[in-house]
C-alpha cells in the first residue's frame, strides 16, 4: 500500500513517522521549499493527546529526544489582574476540559520549541519528504489516486491525505461543502529572552504553561515559556543521534490579543515590521496600570508577527473511497485553548492504525476511512466547539453559527 501526504507540518509528519515505523510505504509532499523556508511561530503546548501521539510514532531514541528539549512546565493556566498581580490559577486539565489526561493519575503537559517539534517529527524521513512540491489537485481512479503538483510532478497512490492545513487545498476539492469563519480575533505574536521576561514578568510566567492577563476590553497579553532541559544542538549529541538540532535559546512566547476592531487594518498589519508590531502591542495595553503595559517592551527585536484568528465550522463529511483529511486541513480552531496540533497528532495515530488495519487485511480501506472520519470529525469538531466557546469568552470572538 502507498500512502500519500499532503503537507509536512505537525500533522503530516507524526503520521509518516507512524506509517514508516510499521513497514508502510509513505510519501510526504510539502510546498515550502525547505524546512527552514519560513519562521514556525514559537511555544506550543502539548497535552496528553499529543504527547502520547508523539511516543507511539517516533522510535524510543527519538522520543528521548523530544522529552529532553520540551519543558516541564507546571500544569496550570494562570489568570493575573492587569497589574500582573495574580487573580487565579487553574488546574489546565479544569482549563481545557481534558479530563481524560487525568483519568489513570497521570496528567502530561508539556511545552515545546514549534521548530525543534518539527525538526524532530523530520529525523529519519529525508529520503521520503519532499520540498518546494505545491499540491494543485487530485485525481481519483478505481483504486488509485494520484496527486498533481504545480511544477508538473505527479504521485500514485493507494491514499492521499490532506494534511496541508487551515488553506487546505486537498479539502477544498475533497470536501467542497466545508465552511471556515474569520474568528474576528486577531493577534500579535513574539518571544522575550528568558532573562527579560523574568526581569518584567511575574516569576509564575516562566514555570506555568499559559499565563494571561485580560482587561475589560477583552485584550489579553498572554505568555508560556519554553526552558529547555538540555539545549537542542547539545541533546542529540547526549543521545549519540547523527542528525543536530538547529540550536535555540530559552524564551518566553508571548502573545497580544482580543476583537480585530483593537488592531486595525489586516492588510497593513501584515506589512508591518516587527519593531511596528512591537510598538502596537504596546500602544494596546497604554491603559494598564503601572509598568504593565511596558512588558512587550522588554521582549526580543525582530520577533513580532501579525495573526489572523480562523475557525473551522463543524459540518458532516460525506465519506471519499481513497482521499481524507486531517488536523487543521479539517477542524482548524482558535488557540484560545492550546489544542489544535494535540487534535491533529490524534488524528495522525487514529488514521495511521486503521491504514494498519487495511495492509494485515482486517479492514477494507473504505471501513477504516469511514472509522477514522466518524472518531476523527466527533472528536476533532468537539474541540472547536469548546474552543470556539473559550475564545467568545476570553476574546470576544465571533460565534460558530450554530450558536447564533
Ligand atoms: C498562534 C498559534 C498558537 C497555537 N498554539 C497551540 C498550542 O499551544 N497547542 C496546540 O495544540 N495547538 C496550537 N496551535 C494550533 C496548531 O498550530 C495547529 O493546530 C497545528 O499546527 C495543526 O497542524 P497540521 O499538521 O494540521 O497543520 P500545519 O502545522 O499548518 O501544517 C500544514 C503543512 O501543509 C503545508 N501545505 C499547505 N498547503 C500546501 C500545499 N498546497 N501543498 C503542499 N503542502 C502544503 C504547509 O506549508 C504546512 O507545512 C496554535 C496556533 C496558532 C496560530
Amino acid at each position: 500500500m502507498t500512502v500519500i501526504i499532503i503537507g509536512a507540518g505537525i500533522g503530516g509528519l507524526c503520521l509518516a513517522q507512524f506509517l514508516k515505523k510499521n513497514g508502510v510505504n509513505v510519501q510526504v509532499f510539502e510546498r515550502d521549499a525547505s524546512p527552514w523556508d519560513r519562521k514556525q511561530g514559537y511555544r506550543l503546548h502539548l497535552d496528553a493527546d499529543g504527547i502520547d501521539s508523539i511516543r507511539e510514532s517516533l522510535s524510543d531514541n527519538l522520543f528521548q529526544l523530544f522529552e529532553l528539549t520540551s519543558t516541564h512546565a507546571l500544569p496550570y493556566t494562570t489568570i493575573l489582574n492587569t497589574d500582573l498581580t495574580l487573580k487565579r490559577r487553574i488546574p489546565i486539565d479544569e482549563y481545557s476540559k481534558t479530563k481524560h489526561h487525568i483519568e489513570n493519575g497521570v496528567a502530561k503537559h508539556l511545552n515545546v520549541n514549534r521548530a525543534t517539534l518539527r525538526e524532530i517529527l523530520l529525523m529519519g524521513l529525508e529520503d521520503i519528504c519532499h520540498y518546494g512540491a505545491k499540491f494543485r489537485h487530485y485525481e481519483s481512479e478505481g483504486n488509485t489516486v494520484t496527486a498533481y503538483f504545480e511544477d508538473g510532478r505527479f504521485a500514485k497512490g493507494d491514499l492521499l491525505i490532506g494534511a496541508d492545513g487551515t488553506s487546505s487545498v486537498v479539502r477544498k476539492q475533497r470536501a467542497p461543502e466545508a465552511q471556515f469563519m474569520d474568528s474576528g480575533a486577531r493577534a500579535i505574536y513574539g518571544k522575550f529572552r528568558l532573562e527579560d521576561a523574568r526581569r518584567v514578568l511575574p516569576q509564575l510566567c516562566t514555570a506555568d504553561v499559559f499565563t494571561a492577563a485580560s482587561d475589560s476590553r477583552k485584550l489579553i497579553l498572554g505568555v508560556g515559556p519554553v526552558i529547555f532541559p538540555v539545549r537542542p544542538d547539545l541533546a542529540t549529541q547526549c543521545l549519540g543521534i547523527e542528525n543536530v538540532l538547529h540550536e535555540q535559546h530559552d524564551y518566553v512566547g508571548c502573545i497580544v490579543s482580543g476583537r480585530k476592531e483593537f488592531f486595525g487594518s489586516d492588510i497593513e498589519n501584515r506589512n508591518k515590521t516587527s519593531d511596528e508590531l512591537q510598538q502596537m502591542a504596546i500602544d494596546l495595553l497604554h491603559q494598564w496600570p503601572g509598568d504593565a503595559h511596558l512588558a512587550p517592551a522588554a521582549a526580543e527585536k525582530g520577533s513580532f508577527f501579525y495573526i489572523q484568528m480562523n475557525s473551522s465550522i463543524p459540518f458532516a463529511l460525506s465519506s471519499h473511497p481513497n482521499v481524507t483529511l486531517l488536523g487543521d486541513a479539517i477542524h482548524t480552531m482558535t488557540p484560545s485553548l492550546g489544542r489544535g496540533a494535540n487534535v491533529a497528532l490524534r488524528d495522525s495515530i487514529l488514521l495511521g492504525k486503521e491504514v494498519i488495519n487495511v495492509v494485515n487485511g482486517s479492514k477494507t480501506l473504505s471501513e477504516s476511512l469511514r472509522d477514522y472520519e466518524a472518531e476523527m470529525t466527533e472528536y476533532g469538531f468537539g474541540v472547536v466547539r469548546y474552543s470556539a466557546e473559550m475564545g467568545t469568552r476570553l476574546l470576544g470572538q465571533n460565534a460558530l453559527p450554530q450558536f447564533l
